[in-house]
């Protein structure tokens, strides 16, 4: 549905993609871990074309429809309610089984009470504004989810209603996270990436990486006689 080729992009003397190839297809859960500044949110805005890329192309299928979580997104300044603010982004969201569910549902689904929903959109704490975004993009349901560091700055409780959405989630996902344990239960498939425009395409979790990972640390160890 999004497909990546021979795509190159570079800031300066810093090159985050070399000839990046990939084609994302539908139900595909993907991690992303790398070192600061080593280039992921960079790729993540490349590829949803809201960045230029150097050379390559980029060919988004007519169907995609992105959804878009990072934590510099969040501007609320209307004077709007909660409830009110959702309604504007969509009207309902549909179910598996056929059905749909209203902006109140989904609210509630997300831990705003009935309370909470009628009030301003000013009053809400800074966690609460951050549930608040991410369940707005999550309303108007994507088909291709872009999640760039999702877990900082939610509470438990959100993070359990997050991980349930996503373990039902049919359409693609990439995760941005260092939250090493929200990545083993959320992705199967890893692009490391290991700096300088390498990104290595792992085909498991986090966990199953770092094992990976020490195993050729062990192996570059000389044999003891
Ligand atoms: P973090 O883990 O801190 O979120 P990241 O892997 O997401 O890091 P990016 O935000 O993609 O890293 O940034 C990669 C590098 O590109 C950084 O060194 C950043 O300063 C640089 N960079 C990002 N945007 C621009 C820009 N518009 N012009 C020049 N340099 C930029
Ligand atoms: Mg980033």
């Amino acid at each position: 549905i999004v497909e990546m080729k021979k795509v190159y992009k570079r800031f300066g003397n810093l090159t985050v993609l070399k000839g990046f190839d990939y084609t994302f297809s539908k139900g595909e859960r993907i991690g992303i871990v790398g070192k600061n500044g080593v280039g992921k949110s960079t790729f993540l805005n490349v590829l949803q074309q809201l960045e230029p890329a150097d050379s390559g192309k980029i060919n988004i299928g007519d169907t995609v429809k992105f959804g878009n979580y990072s934590q510099t997104g969040l501007v609320i300044k209307e004077n709007m309610r909660v409830i009110e603010y959702v309604k504007t982004f969509a009207e309902s969201f549909p179910l598996a089984n056929g059905g749909s569910i209203s902006a109140a549902q989904f609210l509630e689904m997300f831990l705003f009470t009935p309370e909470k929903q009628y009030t301003y959109l000013q009053s809400l704490s800074g966690g609460e504004k951050k549930r608040l975004q991410l369940l707005v993009v999550l309303f108007q349901n994507p088909n291709f989810l872009i999640l760039d560091e999702p877990t900082n700055d939610l509470d438990l409780p959100t993070l359990a209603v997050l991980e349930q959405f996503l373990s039902e989630y049919q359409g693609c996902v990439i995760i941005v996270s260092h939250d090493r344990y929200f990545m083993d239960r959320l992705v199967d498939h890893l692009f490391v990436f290991e700096g300088d425009g390498v990104i290595r395409d792992f085909p498991g979790n986090y966990s199953q990486y770092r094992i990976w990972l020490k195993e050729q640390e062990r192996k570059t160890v000389p044999p003891q006689r």
